[in-house]
């Protein structure tokens, strides 16, 4: 049972099932002048379009299809860098891919400062307005937190944002918004927007970055010139179709998907309510019902993780890439004491979850806890 879609999940069977088709026509080199390969680029270009389309953004905006959502992080903040780029605003409750190029382009001697979030993992808009200062040229706060579910309010945070500065760049990092909120790019304002296939039940190492009409990046990575210049090396054909075919899937089942997902939620957190067990509860009710974050009383969440694992349940302590190391920056920010975050289990849900699993889940979260519980005494 698999309670841990924040970090991956399953390519939907559909999308599997057309990838032979895929590869039969279009394994062609996209860049090649023959029919074959000019069809293989308008597959292509059909995959951009049908993102555009699903995202709600203008025709003449770009999708730079990328090696992954990190890589997409990357793109987005070194290429608008620039040597007199004065302050660059980040919150701190993002994820790795943002948080640690943030830091490394600190490293190269650039004024980065990173803005608080507040008790329920939002982006402090105290601290927002006061560290926004009208030199500040780069903002990158996500969209939903991949720790707590928390959603930011990114239209308004924008607009605040452009008052100060109206050149500032807003980078937003949507992986676990796309597909499962909904997203509409006018809407936000942003001039960047990330965004990965495997999350959404498409294929692992893809990502794309949206591109705002007009804004002009440099590449990371340098070659033949590809994806308009800013991502050289022959295209992922069969992951960019997963990424447009996942997009188009998850849009089209957005609202179904989202209200049986908050029915999954509600049925968590009622069943462990109900259970006797003392928790402690980082997502609230406005976070996005795909992730819940939850602490138990005395509990060391990686031994609980590996109890459920033995019983064939796989749940999350906090976000894969850093799970191995200690602490949890972001509840950490959020002002969640020490012993809570030892305690901590990040549960996120997928369409394939079912009512009947997620029974089988508090009663077996229970039983590891009592068990955990008296062992320790
Ligand atoms: N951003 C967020 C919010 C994520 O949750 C993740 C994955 O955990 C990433 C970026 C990185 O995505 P990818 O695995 O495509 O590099």
């Amino acid at each position: 049972m698999f309670f841990d879609n924040a970090s991956t999940t399953k390519i939907d069977k559909d999308i599997i099932n057309n990838l032979e088709m895929i590869n039969e026509e279009y394994y062609y080199n996209p860049g090649a002048l023959y029919s074959k390969g000019r069809r293989t680029k308008s597959c292509i270009e059909n995959c951009r379009k049908v993102i555009k389309e699903c995202i709600g953004a203008e025709g003449d905006s770009t999708i730079v299809f990328t090696g992954s959502a990190t890589e997409a992080n990357n793109l987005a903040m070194f290429g608008v860098l620039k040597k007199n780029t004065r302050k660059i605003l980040v919150s701190m409750g993002e994820h790795p891919s943002v948080y640690n190029t943030a830091l490394e382009i600190k490293n190269r001697g650039y004024n980065v400062e990173f803005v608080n979030l507040d008790k329920t993992g939002r982006v402090d808009i105290v601290d927002f307005k006061q560290k926004l200062t009208s030199d500040v040229d780069i903002v990158s706060i996500m969209h939903v937190s991949n720790e707590t579910g928390a959603i930011n309010d990114i239209a308004e945070l924008v607009k605040i944002a452009k008052n100060i500065n109206p050149k500032v760049i807003f980078h937003t990092d949507g992986v676990q918004a796309i597909g499962k909120i909904g997203v509409s790019i006018e809407e936000l304002g942003v001039d960047m927007y990330t965004m990965s296939a495997h999350k959404i039940h498409g294929c692992k190492g893809v990502g794309a970055l949206y591109i705002k009409r007009g804004l002009k990046l440099k590449p990371i990575i340098f070659g033949g010139g590809q994806e308009f210049d800013l991502r050289s090396g022959t295209e992922n054909v069969l992951g960019i179709y997963t990424l447009s075919k996942a997009v188009e899937n998850a849009t089209q089942n957005l609202n179904k998907n989202y209200s049986n997902i908050q029915s999954l939620k509600d049925e968590f957190i009622n069943g462990i309510d109900g259970s006797g067990l003392k928790y402690y509860l980082h997502s609230n009710n406005d976070c996005s019902p795909y992730i819940v974050s939850i602490s138990f009383d005395k509990c060391r969440s990686e031994t609980i993780l590996n109890m459920l694992n033995d019983k064939g349940i796989y749940v999350g302590n906090g976000s894969a890439c850093s799970s191995k190391k200690s602490g949890n920056r972001i509840l950490e920010n959020m002002g969640v004491n020490k012993l809570e975050i030892e305690g901590n289990l990040r549960v996120s849900f997928s369409k394939y979850n079912t009512s009947e699993e997620v029974t089988v889940l508090v009663k077996e979260l229970r039983n590891c806890i009592t068990d955990y519980l008296q062992r320790a005494r």
